[in-house]
């Protein structure tokens, strides 16, 4: 076997798996060997922590063409785990080399482990209602979520064997044009504290009050998929849950949310979580570690003022 593989066409991603990679290295006593496309990045690795890089070089600029080279590397190499970042390339990356390689592929998966003897995965099912752990035999492809690993510190001085292979890519797919999305608003998927709204507000003008609430805190706003996409007040990226962003402040508090599964998927990571809403049988008490019962409207200009007196 020839030891955990990893791969993200986001450099960023695949350090931060490469902190998994090298939390299971000494415990399954094999190298971390990080894959990438672009020669100049297998520096960055392996200062990152990879024992030895992969530099597949090939003609085509989109991650999903290299499905059939990485598979070829890793039936001729064997190693016991690849792990990709489960970006919107690695996911379609990922199934077709598990398809080419007839193995196992685990989506998504929150958590790996090496127990006795095997590597153990968690991920969510039925929208975050259940944890389905898995035990794997033989190689297996694991996507892992962005995030779901801290990117380690860099250190120069780390020594690596980087390789650099010829590979054959698909071009069964020709790009006219590359448009990037334009961001309307922060980035909450990094954001440190976040005030989330949902269907308690009335109005499109009483986002004012939330706003007022997270300029004091110094937090930035975000809501559940109903705001974004039936009310259309936020963008569609600024929704956090299961389908929207998932998100790791170190305060995340909500407003007239309800806590229905599949947001609250998206906010499990939170290291606090504040709630407030009319019902006190909203889910998203079961979730929060403080809660207030009430209406947001008195409650929101009351907890505003006090915390600008404070300041
Ligand atoms: C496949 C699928 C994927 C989905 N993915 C996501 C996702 O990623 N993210 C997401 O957010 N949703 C997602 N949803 C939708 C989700 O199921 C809920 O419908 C949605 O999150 C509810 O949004 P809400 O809490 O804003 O609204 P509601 O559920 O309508 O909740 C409104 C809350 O406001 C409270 N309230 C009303 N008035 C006041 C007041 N004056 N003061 C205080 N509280 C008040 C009510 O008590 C209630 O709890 C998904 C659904 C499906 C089927």
């Amino acid at each position: 076997m020839a030891g955990i593989w990893i791969y993200s066409e986001d450099t960023i991603i695949a350090q931060q798996i490469i902190t998994l990679g090298r939390e299971l290295a000494g415990k399954m006593q094999q190298p971390v060997c990080a894959l990438t496309m672009v020669e100049q990045d297998a520096q960055t690795l392996i200062a990152a922590g990879a024992d030895k890089v992969i530099v597949l070089k090939g003609d085509n600029a989109w991650p999903e063409s290299y499905a059939a080279a990485v598979a070829g590397q890793a039936a001729q190499q064997q190693p016991t785990v690849l792990f990709v970042g489960a970006t919107l390339r690695g996911k379609d990356l990922a199934a077709k080399i598990a398809a080419t390689l007839k193995t196992g592929l685990i989506t998504d998966a929150q958590k790996v482990q090496f127990v006795d003897g095997a590597l153990e995965t968690e991920r969510m099912l039925y929208g975050g209602l259940a944890v389905c752990t898995e035990v794997l035999n033989g190689m297996n492809v694991i996507t892992i979520p962005p995030r779901a690993y801290d990117v380690p510190p860099q250190d120069p001085s780390r020594s690596g064997e980087v390789v650099a292979v010829d590979v054959q890519t698909e071009s069964t797919m020709a790009v006219g044009n590359v448009c990037p999305i334009v961001r309307k608003g922060a980035d909450i998927a990094v954001a440190e504290k976040l005030v989330c709204i949902g269907r308690g507000l009335a109005k499109q003008e009483d986002m004012q009050l939330a706003q007022d609430l997270a300029t004091a805190i110094g937090a930035e706003m975000c809501c559940t998929r109903s705001v974004a996409e039936d009310y259309h007040w936020m963008p569609v990226e600024a929704y956090v849950g299961l389908s929207g962003q998932k998100v790791k402040p170190i305060i995340y508090l909500s407003m007239g949310v309800s806590g229905q599964i599949q947001h609250v998927a998206g906010i499990r990571d939170s290291k606090l979580i504040v709630a407030i809403d009319t019902n006190e049988n909203a889910p998203i008490f079961a979730a929060a570690d403080y809660g207030i019962v009430g209406d947001l409207y008195q409650v929101v200009p009351l907890l505003t003022e006090a915390i600008k007196n404070k300041a």
